[in-house]
Formats: C-alpha cells, structure tokens, sequence
C-alpha cells in the first residue's frame, strides 16, 4: 500500500480536529513519503499538527498548513493558485470538513443554521471537488475523490432533518460523479461513519460539553483512527479498485 501512495499530495479538509486529523496522521505514519494539505480555517492548529507529523515522520513527510473555509465560493476559488506551485498537483481530495448545527424541528431551525450546515457540507464539497477535477484530467484522467458522508445520509432521523439532507446530499453528488468519471481512472469513494467521539458533537451544542458528552454517554463510539484507517485503505488500493461505498458502524449502533 505504502509503495501506491508513495510520492503523492493528499489534500484533506476538515483537517484541523477529529477524522480529518487522524486521516493526516494515518496517510503519513502508512506511507511517510507523502505531501500533505491540510485545510481548515483554525490556522495555528494546522500549524501544530504539522509540525508534529513532520517530526514523527523524521522529516520524511512534506506538510503545507493552509487556512480554507470551504463555504466561502470566494476563499474555494482563489484556493489551488494560492498554493505554492509544487503542490498543485494534488493526488487525493479527501472532503472532510463538515459539521451540525443544532438539533431542532424544522420549524425551530435557525436559517443561519441552514445555511451554514448546506454552504459547508454540501456546496463546500462541491465547490472543491470543482476545483480538483481539471488537475486530475490534466493528468490524463487520474486522481482520488474521497467523500466523508454519514450514516445521517442514508438513515435520516428526527431533529436533524438538514444535516441528514447535507449527508443525502454528498451521497447524490458522490455517486453522479462516479458514474460521470467511469471512463477515466478518477476514482469517487464515500465513508459513510456512523457515530464518532470528535469535537463534532461540541460543535453541534455550540460548545456545551456537558451535552456533547451525553451523546457518547453509555455506548462505545469509533474513533476517528477507525474511519481514518478506512480512508487510507481505500485510497491505497491497485489504481482499478473503487472502494465506491462504505457504511461504518460502531459495534452498539443499530
Ligand atoms: P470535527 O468537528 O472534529 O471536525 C470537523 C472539521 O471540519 C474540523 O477540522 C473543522 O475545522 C472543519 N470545518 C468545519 N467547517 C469548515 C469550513 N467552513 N471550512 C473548512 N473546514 C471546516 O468533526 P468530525 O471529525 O467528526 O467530522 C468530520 C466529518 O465526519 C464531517 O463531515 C462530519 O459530518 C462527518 N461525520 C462525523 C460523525 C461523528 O459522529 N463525529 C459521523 C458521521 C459523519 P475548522 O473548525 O478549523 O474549520
């Protein structure tokens, strides 16, 4: 596996907490001979990770830290010419960056809650992959989509009817572009995590730990190593191999 991933940039958003990180860290402690974009808006903690990588990596690991909020159309577009131009040639997308607002019925729901869950987990993912595809068919037709969705995209439930739309969303987009792609080897691959301990939930309550602990309370979530080893997996697989769909559960979930 180490040898297919070796030499190439992988760009993940979201990079900065929970899945994204562990994905960074997964990509490198598996192939350390890599490039790594790691994206998000909280800077100094882009910062800190890459330091850390590089140094367990012994310096074999080339890490950019660079701010991105991918629900901004403007910070999206200007994103790849903002790159040094050694790292444009980006390898993998991992679209990772995504969050929950709230848990209210809809008729509660803040519209500021609608359009943040939508402009991130949906239009953000769409607006980067835009960005990426020319650098893959530039390439001849090559390249990774990876697409964290969730288990909320096939199972929607009560009070989370917009982050569960946003899910349904990404697996719409995810498999239309598959299909789009089939002639190239530009490979699409969703990881659907069912429940996670990350900040996410901490998110969700605007920063009251309390509740966001009580989601995790009784039950033994996944990691995101769990989900991370996943996407490493899949994007190390022989050029001709799509892991196209994969549903992740922790043991307790039904
Ligand atoms: P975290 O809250 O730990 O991480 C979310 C990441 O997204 C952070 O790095 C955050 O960085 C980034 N992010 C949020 N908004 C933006 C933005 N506008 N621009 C760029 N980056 C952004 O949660 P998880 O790691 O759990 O979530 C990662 C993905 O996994 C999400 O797509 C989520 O929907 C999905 N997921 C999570 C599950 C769970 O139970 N935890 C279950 C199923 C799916 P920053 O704040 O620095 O911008």
């Amino acid at each position: 596996m180490a040898a297919r991933l070796g030499g190439k940039t992988i760009l993940i958003t979201g990079a900065s907490s929970g899945i994204g990180r562990s994905i960074a860290i997964e990509f490198s402690r598996t192939s350390p001979d890599i490039k790594l974009i790691l994206a998000a808006r909280r800077e100094e903690t882009l910062k800190e990770l890459a330091q850390s990588i590089k140094a367990e990596s012994g310096g074999q690991t080339k890490v950019l830290p660079v701010r991105l909020d991918v629900s901004s159309p403007s910070n999206v577009n200007g994103f790849i010419n903002r790159l040094p131009e050694d790292w444009r040639d980006i390898d993998v997308l991992v679209n990772n960056a995504g969050l929950v607002k709230g848990v209210d019925k809809v008729g509660e729901i803040a519209e500021e809650d609608i359009n943040i869950m939508m402009s991130t987990n949906v239009t953000g993912l769409i607006n980067m992959t835009q960005k990426i595809l020319p650098i893959f068919h530039a390439r001849g037709g090559r390249g990774d989509v990876i697409n964290v969705g969730s288990v909320a995209g096939r199972e929607p439930y009560a009070g989370g009817s917009i982050y569960c739309a946003s899910k349904a969303a990404v697996r719409s987009f995810t498999e239309s572009l598959r299909r789009e792609l089939i002639a190239t080897r530009i490979r699409v691959i969703e990881v659907d995590p069912g429940q996670v301990e990350t900040e996410f939930s901490l998110v969700r309550f605007g920063g009251d730990k309390s509740k966001a602990d009580a989601i995790y309370a009784g039950c033994e979530p996944l990691t995101p190593e769990d989900i991370a080893e996943i996407v490493v997996f899949a994007a190390g697989r022989r050029e001709n191999v799509v892991l196209a769909d994969t549903l992740v559960y922790p043991s307790h979930q039904a």
